[in-house]
C-alpha cells in the first residue's frame, strides 16, 4: 500500500456489537409474553416495569439458547457468570438501570471464519465476549406530532450481545460476517432474526489507522443498524470521513454517531460514554449464574449441523460443486430440501440444478417458502427421472413443475391431463423442420455455408413451433440430417469433386 496514495495509505479497523434477540416465549426475569407486535403496553407486569419490590428471575430457556450459540461460535462458557447493573436514564428504561453482564460474561473467546471469496485462505474474526441481558423498552418518534410515546413490551426481552474482537479491516468483511453469523443463529434457531422487527442489530465500530501499523487509533460507534447493507455503507462512509479529519490534521473524537440512510452520513448522536460512567455493579437481586460441566457438555451434544459443516459435507458427500452447496446451504431448510430430493435420485447434480434453480424460482415467484410449495421431495425426484431417462426435456419439465405446484399433484398427472409428453413421433417432427425451413431460407443457406451454430437457432424454432415439446434429442438428429443432406450440397461444392 505505501506510495498508493495518501487515502489507501490507512486501514480501516472494525470491531462489532451484534444484540440478538433470543426467541424465548417469556422474557428474561419475568413472565410477560416476549413475542413482538401486542398492542402498546399490554406484555408488562410488575417486574419489566420495574415496580418497587419486583423481583427477577432468569428465564432457564433464554441461558440454554445462550449457550449453544456461545457453543457453536466456539466460545468458552464459563461455570459462574454475574448478572450486572448498568445505571443509565432512559424513558424506556423504566427501572433506571439495565440488567446485563460485565466483568463475568457468559461466554468468552471464540472464533468466526470468513474464507475468501476467491479460495485463498481463511480470514478468522475473533469474538472478545458473549453475554446475556434484557432489552430496554422503545421510544416511539414518529406516531405523534412532536411527542414521544413509550411503549415497554420490549422492555425485559431477552437479548445475547456477541462482541467481535477489532478484526475486520473491511467493511465488506463486517457484512460477509453478519451474513455467516445470521445464518448461523437460524440453524440453531436460537432467535427468528427478523431484522425489520429488530430481533438483530449491530453497532459498528470503526477507526482508521496507517497501514501496518498495530495500534488502535479512537474509534466512532454507529449504533442500532438493522440493514447489512446500510451498515456497510455507514461504515464505508465514516472511514472515509475518519481518513479525511486525518488527512487535514484534525482529530477524531471518541463519539456514538447516527446513521442517517437518506443523506448517506453518520450524524452524532451523543459524546461516547464509558463503562465507569455505567456505575456497573453486580445484581444483587439474582445469584451468580451457575453452570456445571455435565449441562454445558449436553448442550454441545445437541448443537445441529452449522452451515459450514453442512456445505464441506454436501461438496464431499454429493460431490456438488462449492457454488451449489453455499446456495443449497443458505437455510437449512432449504438444504434439508435438496438432500431429501437427493436420497431419491441417482444423479446429485441434477437434484441440486432443480432444487436450486427451478424449485427456488418457482418458490420466489409465489413469493413462498419451499415448504409452503407443497411439493413432496418424491415427486420432484420423479419429475428429475423423468428428465434424466430421457422421457421430458428441460423444457418440458419446468413447464410440469409449475402445473405440479399450481395443481399440487403429481408429475405423472400434470403430464396427462395437460398434455404435456415430449413429442418423439418421426413424421411430426419432420413436417416441423420442413415447415422451418421453408420459412427461414436465408438461416438454412448460412448454415450450410458453415454457419453450423444456427443449429440452434433452428432448434429453438421448432421447439417453439411444438410449444416446447418435441424430444431435443430426436430433434436434434433430423435437424442436422435435413439440414446437412440438401442436395444443392454437392453442386455447391464444385471444386471438391
Ligand atoms: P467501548 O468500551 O467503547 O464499548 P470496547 O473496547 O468495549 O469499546 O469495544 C467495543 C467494540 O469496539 C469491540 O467490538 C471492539 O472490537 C471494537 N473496537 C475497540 N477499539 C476499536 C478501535 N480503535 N477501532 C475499531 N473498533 C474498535
Ligand atoms: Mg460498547
Ligand atoms: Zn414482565
Amino acid at each position: 500500500m505505501v506510495g498508493a496514495g495518501v487515502s489507501s495509505s490507512y486501514e480501516p479497523v472494525i470491531g462489532l456489537e451484534i444484540h440478538v434477540q433470543l426467541k424465548t416465549r417469556t422474557k428474561m426475569f419475568c413472565g410477560c409474553p416476549a413475542e413482538f407486535g401486542a398492542p402498546p403496553n399490554t406484555n408488562v407486569c410488575p417486574v419489566c416495569l420495574g415496580l418497587p419490590g419486583a423481583l427477577p428471575v432468569v428465564n432457564r430457556s433464554a441461558i440454554e439458547l445462550a449457550v449453544q450459540t456461545a457453543l457453536a461460535l466456539g466460545c468458552d462458557v464459563h461455570n459462574r457468570s454475574v448478572f450486572a447493573r448498568k445505571n443509565y436514564f432512559y424513558p424506556d428504561l423504566p427501572k433506571g438501570y439495565q440488567i446485563s453482564q460485565y466483568d463475568r460474561p457468559l461466554a468468552t473467546g471464540g472464533v468466526v471464519e470468513l474464507p475468501a471469496k476467491d479460495g485463498s485462505g481463511v480470514r478468522r474474526i475473533r469474538l472478545r465476549r458473549l453475554h446475556v441481558e434484557e432489552d430496554s423498552g422503545k421510544s416511539i418518534h414518529d406516531r405523534f406530532v412532536e411527542q414521544t410515546a413509550v411503549d415497554l413490551n420490549r422492555a425485559g426481552v431477552p437479548l445475547i450481545e456477541i462482541v467481535t474482537e477489532p478484526d475486520f479491516s473491511v467493511a465488506s468483511q463486517a457484512r460477509e460476517f453478519l451474513d455467516r453469523l445470521k445464518r448461523m443463529l437460524e440453524y440453531l434457531g436460537v432467535s427468528d432474526c427478523n431484522m425489520e422487527e429488530g430481533s438483530l442489530r449491530v453497532d459498528a465500530n470503526v477507526s482508521v489507522r496507517p497501514a501496518g501499523s498495530d495500534e488502535l487509533s479512537t474509534k466512532t460507534e454507529v449504533k442500532n443498524m438493522n440493514s447489512f447493507s446500510q451498515l456497510e455503507k455507514a461504515l464505508e462512509s465514516e472511514v472515509a470521513r475518519h481518513v479525511a479529519v486525518v488527512n487535514s490534521g484534525g482529530v477524531i473524537e471518541h463519539q456514538t454517531m447516527l446513521w442517517d440512510p437518506a443523506r448517506g452520513e453518520a450524524r452524532p448522536m451523543r459524546g461516547k460514554e464509558e463503562a465507569h460512567d455505567y456505575r456497573y455493579f453486580p445484581e444483587p437481586d439474582l445469584p451468580v449464574l451457575e453452570l456445571a460441566d455435565d449441562a454445558v457438555a449436553a448442550a454441545a451434544g445437541t448443537l445441529p449441523e452449522m452451515p459450514q459443516e453442512k456445505l464441506e459435507r454436501l461438496v464431499r458427500q454429493y460431490g456438488l460443486p462449492a457454488y451449489d452447496a453455499e446456495v443449497l446451504t443458505s437455510t437449512h431448510e432449504l438444504a434439508d430440501y435438496f438432500e431429501a430430493v437427493a436420497r431419491l435420485t441417482s444423479d446429485p447434480k441434477l437434484a441440486s440444478n432443480w432444487v436450486m434453480v427451478e424449485v427456488l424460482a418457482v418458490a420466489n415467484e409465489r413469493g413462498s417458502s419451499i415448504s409452503d410449495l407443497g411439493l413432496e421431495p418424491e415427486r420432484l425426484a420423479e419429475l428429475i427421472a423423468m428428465v434424466a431417462d430421457g422421457d421430458l426435456s428441460h423444457a418440458l419439465a419446468r413447464q410440469v413443475l409449475s402445473g405440479m405446484v399450481e395443481s399440487g399433484t403429481s408429475a405423472e398427472d400434470v403430464i396427462n391431463t395437460e398434455g404435456l409428453r415430449l413429442i418423439k413421433d418421426s413424421d411430426e417432427l419432420e413436417r416441423w423442420v420442413a415447415e422451418t425451413q421453408a420459412e427461414n431460407p436465408a438461416e438454412v443457406e448460412r448454415y450450410r455455408a458453415g454457419e453450423v451454430k444456427l443449429l440452434a437457432f433452428f432448434i429453438g424454432q421448432v421447439m417453439r413451433r411444438s410449444k416446447g415439446k418435441a424430444d431435443p434429442e430426436r430433434l436434434r438428429r433430423i435437424l442436422e440430417k435435413s439440414l446437412g443432406s440438401d442436395p444443392s450440397e454437392d453442386s455447391a461444392m464444385p471444386d471438391t469433386g
